[in-house]
């Protein structure tokens, strides 16, 4: 099963898409966690991404696309994937569209995380992250499980995302409304697009979407 998971910035994604993915027994692919392992790793395409990622602005279509297009060619991709952070704009929409196609595959439900602005920045501003494992917390409503704040997964250090401060946070919003907005009417459109009320907890939000995923995956 291949599914997409959308929503604004803070609206959960990456924290319900690792629940979908484990769910399925399917991989978890995350562009945003991908670009920070590439900058850190000091990739070519790292070093391209760094710049647009620090200011909050979209990296360019042609470098995700060349990222996701290799990415789901691996054997580990076989039997289906959860996108968490891609398409983020039409031409990357009508991008994954073709490369599934290429392999006689299409995406079989967009799942968009709907959550209202006030509620997102506020998760973002209280979210902590491991570098080492990528694991996400919130130190208000999803606090480290150790009591020296490591991580619960891999034990490293817990820091805050250089690009979780307000600034940053103000333009991604804006590269939101501009570029991803019209993505999701892309999949409304087409009718692939069903929506989550993602403002409750964790575990509220992932019985809701884990329903929806049992539904589709029933059809
Ligand atoms: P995320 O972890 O999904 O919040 O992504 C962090 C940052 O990585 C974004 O603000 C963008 O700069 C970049 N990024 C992640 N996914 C994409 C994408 N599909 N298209 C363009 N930029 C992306």
């Amino acid at each position: 099963m291949i599914v997409v998971l959308m929503g604004s910035p803070g609206a959960g994604k990456g924290t319900q898409a690792c629940r979908i993915a484990d769910g399925l027994g399917v991989p978890h692919l995350s562009t945003g966690d991908m670009l920070r392992q590439a900058v850190a790793e000091g990739t070519e395409v790292g070093r391209k991404a760094d710049t647009y990622m620090r200011s909050g602005s979209l990296v360019p279509d042609g470098i995700m696309l060349g990222l996701i297009g290799e990415v789901v060619e691996r054997p580990e991709c076989e039997r289906g994937f959860v996108l968490d952070g891609f398409p983020r704009s039409l031409p990357q929409a009508e991008g994954l569209d073709r490369i599934l196609e290429r392999h006689g595959l299409a995406v079989d439900v967009v799942v968009l995380l709907d959550i209202d602005k006030e509620a997102a920045v506020s998760r973002i501003l209280s979210r902590l992250s491991c570098a080492c494992c990528c694991a996400v917390y919130n130190a208000l409503t999803h606090p480290p499980p150790r009591a020296d704040g490591a991580c619960g997964r891999c034990g490293a250090l817990l820091t805050s995302r250089t690009d979780d401060n307000r600034d940053t946070v103000a333009r991604r919003f804006e590269q939101y409304r501009a570029l991803t907005e019209p993505t999701i009417e892309y999949y409304r459109s087409c009718g692939r697009l069903r929506t989550v009320d993602a403002g409750g907890s964790i575990e509220e939000v992932g019985r809701a979407v884990s329903a929806l995923i049992a539904e589709i995956g029933a059809l």
